[in-house]
């Protein structure tokens, strides 16, 4: 039978109940005559937990220490979910990513995979034994603990299952698949059966949590199949494909929202060439990620310049940009860390126009004003204020009739002529 790898996240691993359920899963599946390499995230809140202790003591503690403390989170899970596999008969051992030797790069609290060794897991396996490995973290060449970003036991599974070349990474949390949109959002989402790569790279990156985006990358790569399943309830979950038109192509797929936005504007700055690089060169010397920009048409010589970022980023920027105000020539720099995102995507966009219109069209009946818009091939965002998520997101899976299974008329025309 075919090598598995299994996440179980931390709403699966929340307490000993539960991480005995995990067990009698793994050890159903062990009996049914798989090989089996589990990897679990810390018990749900736990690494919030620990950030939070971390942070009662500096405003901006040492990365390197904090990669000490969050991986602490997971080393407790590894050791319960072991012990509760042996009760039950079959061979365990836990392991950290440093047992394993997950190396990475040196980036505490963001840090990359670059090779996996491969030798003390497949010894395990051959010696009957199921590893169980923490997830979201890893060893830099110098030693030192790392941690690969929130969510990333998901790429810790995924990263596994290629080095190992497995037939398939599971990954178990509290919903049943990748759905339209937060199911906890909206209760009528639809669980999608299959969703393509390169849609759940786009949801992933907008804000849908359900899967790290790196470990939605490394499974594009490497070609690793991945199936998003529950925990709690039977079912064949979401597979992430590689495109395949005859099997489910509506136009819009998903939608997915980013809470954690800001926006900052820049009124009256000079209209010359170089504004744009004189703005934007110091916010992103430190660090700041930007996402969306808008430039407005000059009156006067003068435009206003907007752009937005991640909300945890804002207050820097704008510290950073009020000591370049001067050089910059703007009038005055406004924050607003009360925007959010909404996204629609789906590989259909390529061959359908008419999909902004849609979404345009059906914000305004709600009464939601549209601050900025952004589109690429297969998504459309925009960022609204913060009162009209629920209601935007709403609307548009209703509009975009996503609670149904995608209708012939859906279809993109490729895909009509194969249906
Ligand atoms: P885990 O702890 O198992 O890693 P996460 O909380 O990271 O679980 O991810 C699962 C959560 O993702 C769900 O509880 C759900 O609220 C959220 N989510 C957001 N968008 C989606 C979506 N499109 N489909 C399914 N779940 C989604
Ligand atoms: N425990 C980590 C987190 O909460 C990693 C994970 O759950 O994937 O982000
Ligand atoms: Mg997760």
């Amino acid at each position: 039978m075919a090598l598995i790898v299994q996440k179980y996240g931390g709403t699966s691993v929340a307490d000993c109940a539960r991480i005995e359920h995990v067990a009698d899963k793994v050890c159903a599946a062990r009996r049914a005559g798989h090989d089996l390499v589990i990897v679990v995230s810390a018990m749900s809140g736990e690494t919030d937990r620990l950030l939070g202790l971390g942070k009662n003591l500096a405003p901006r503690p040492s990365l390197r220490e904090m990669d000490v403390l969050l991986a602490t989170g997971e080393q407790v899970t590894i050791a319960l979910t072991a012990i509760a596999i042996e009760q039950r008969g079959i061979k365990a051992r836990s392991f950290t990513g440093a047992q394993v030797k997950i190396l990475t790069d040196g980036a505490h609290g963001k840090a990359r995979i670059e090779a996996i060794d491969e030798e003390q897991l497949r010894a395990a396996l051959a010696a009957n034994c199921i590893p169980v490995v923490a997830g979201f973290q890893g060893v830099d060449d110098v030693g030192d603990i790392t941690t690969l970003g929130r969510g990333g036991s998901d790429t810790t599974a995924v990263a596994l299952a290629a080095a190992l070349k497995a037939g398939e990474c599971q990954i178990y949390t509290d919903v049943e698949g990748v759905y339209t949109t937060d199911p906890r959002m909206v209760p009528e989402a639809r669980r999608l059966e299959r969703i393509t790569f390169e849609e759940m790279l786009e949801l992933a990156s907008l804000g849908s949590k359900v899967l790290q985006i790196r470990a939605v990358e490394f499974a594009g790569k490497y070609n690793v199949p991945l199936r998003v399943l529950s925990t709690f309830k039977e079912g064949a979950g979401t597979l992430i494909t590689y495109e395949d038109t005859a099997v489910e192509a509506p136009i819009v797929s998903g939608i997915a929202f980013n809470r954690d936005e800001a926006e900052i504007t820049l009124l009256g700055v000079p209209d010359e060439p170089g504004t744009a690089a004189h703005i934007l060169g110091p916010v992103s010397e430190a660090n700041i990620v930007v996402d969306m920009i808008v430039q407005n048409v000059a009156r006067g010589g003068r435009l206003d310049f907007t752009f937005t970022l991640h909300r945890n980023d804002c207050a820097q920027a704008m510290e950073i940009l009020e000591a370049h105000r001067a050089r910059i020539g703007a009038g005055s720099v406004v924050g607003n860390e009360r925007v959010v995102k909404i996204s629609l995507v789906g590989v259909g966009m390529r061959s359908h126009s008419g999909v902004a219109t849609r979404m345009f069209q059906t914000l305004a009946r709600e009464g939601i004003g549209i601050r900025l818009v952004a589109t690429s091939e297969i998504k459309i965002s925009v960022v609204v204020d913060e009162k009209h998520l629920e209601a935007g997101v709403r609307a548009l899976h209703e509009a975009f009739k996503l609670h149904a299974a995608p209708q012939q008329d859906c279809l993109p025309q490729t895909a009509r002529k194969q249906a």
